[in-house]
């Protein structure tokens, strides 16, 4: 192998003793009237030398300013993995100005301690509004929805399919109850959105308009009939036979609670039916035959709700705390126990969200969390 590499060089030295032989002639140069006899050979290879140290200078140059970018990069991505979040600000925080992608980074180290807020005056890139989208995801998690708010549109305004910024304002608009807003930008999320998550948006719009149906109310049969077609959800189904019995179609809404039955999601339905006296009437038979298959804080809620105090006594064993001192106190002739019943009623919250919050009726966002469709009912997993 060396005996190769020295014959190559001998070789090579060969060549250019040969070439600088075959040039060695004078030529004449004329630099601004000034003559000079310079050999030929001389200045081939002054040029080929400036050719290449220029370009090579410049690269080096380059090189240089980018193994430090990338220095300060790798550095503060391993402080912040290891919990050093001022050290990784201090690494990333040059580079941040130029690169939006690097800013990312930073925020989530300036998160990390708490201090989200302080984002809002560094200076970092923004210009394609990864930054006002990552920004106000962490506002929005703080709870300052008008700031975050402000930082999603942003983001639109820049990038109008920012993903990031769409659930946001779909959470926000959801959360100020201004529906409309909510609606489309939950229609441009289900347009956006991957398809590993398809299933679970339509699931939201579906949710979002029914939700929607109850308050706005002069788009309320086109809402309701539009969720109950895009997803089949407890909630899209229990307010669909609520609209039902609301038109008065009594055969259809009990063909639909034939399927909540045999869906097994009778308990959830019901409870969010019970809330309406009247329409708990009209299907009360119906409730009656299937009582067996209904959980008995479920049926006492109904109970109450239609004042059948009978029917409650042998189903108080079965029920919790609460909704036996809620029994009690609507059951009393006097005044005072039934303010304090419907109070109680007030308080009481069957519905809960994975992270622990409870709620009084069903949403389907927690305001908690900010997840979608988390909330269950409590205990129906013990049908009696
Ligand atoms: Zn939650």
């Amino acid at each position: 192998m060396n005996f190769i590499k020295v014959l190559v060089a001998v070789a090579l030295i060969v060549l250019f003793l040969v070439f600088v032989a075959q040039h060695a002639y004078y030529v004449q140069l004329n630099f601004f009237g000034m003559v000079y006899q310079v050999p030929l050979f001389v200045i081939i290879l002054f040029s080929f030398s400036v050719g290449f140290i220029l370009p090579t200078l410049y690269f080096l140059m380059r090189d240089l300013r980018q193994s430090t970018f990338r220095k300060n990069l790798m550095n503060g991505i391993s402080h912040l993995a290891r919990g050093y979040f001022q050290k990784a600000e201090g690494e990333l925080l040059s580079a941040s100005k130029k690169r939006e992608e690097v800013a990312l980074i930073t925020i989530k180290a300036i998160a990390e301690r708490g201090e989200i807020h302080r984002v809002q005056e560094l200076k970092f890139n923004r210009e394609r509004g990864l930054v006002d989208a990552l920004l106000g995801y962490y506002l929005l998690k703080a709870k300052d929805y008008q700031k975050a708010k402000e930082s999603f549109l942003s983001a639109l305004s820049k990038d109008p399919s920012n993903l990031i910024a769409l659930k946001g304002l779909r959470d926000i608009s959801f959360l100020e109850k201004d529906m409309s807003a909510c609606i489309s930008y939950q229609e441009n999320v289900l347009k956006l959105c991957e398809k590993w998550e398809k299933d679970l948006q339509k699931k939201v719009f579906a949710e979002v308009l029914a939700y929607a149906s109850e308050i706005l109310l002069e788009n309320r049969e086109e809402f309701v009939k539009k969720a109950f077609d895009t997803y089949k959800t407890f909630y899209t189904q229990a307010i669909w036979i609520k609209y039902l019995l609301e038109k008065g179609d009594l055969k259809e809404a009990k063909k639909q609670l034939d399927k909540v039955f045999s869906g097994g999601i009778q308990n959830e339905a019901l409870a969010i039916l019970h809330q309406d006296e009247e329409k708990l009437t009209k299907i009360m038979d119906f409730i009656r035959e299937r009582q067996e298959s209904i959980n008995p804080e479920v049926l006492v809620r109904i109970y109450i709700k239609l004042s059948l105090f009978t029917q409650i006594k042998p189903l108080l064993d079965k029920v919790s705390e609460p909704l036996k001192l809620i029994a009690f106190s609507s059951e009393s002739h006097r005044d005072i126990d039934k303010t304090c019943g419907e109070l109680l009623q007030k308080l009481y919250k069957p519905w809960v969200c994975s992270c622990g919050e409870s709620y009084n009726s069903y949403v389907p966002l927690c305001e908690r969390c900010l997840t979608w469709g988390n909330i269950m009912l409590r205990g129906v997993e013990d049908v009696a």
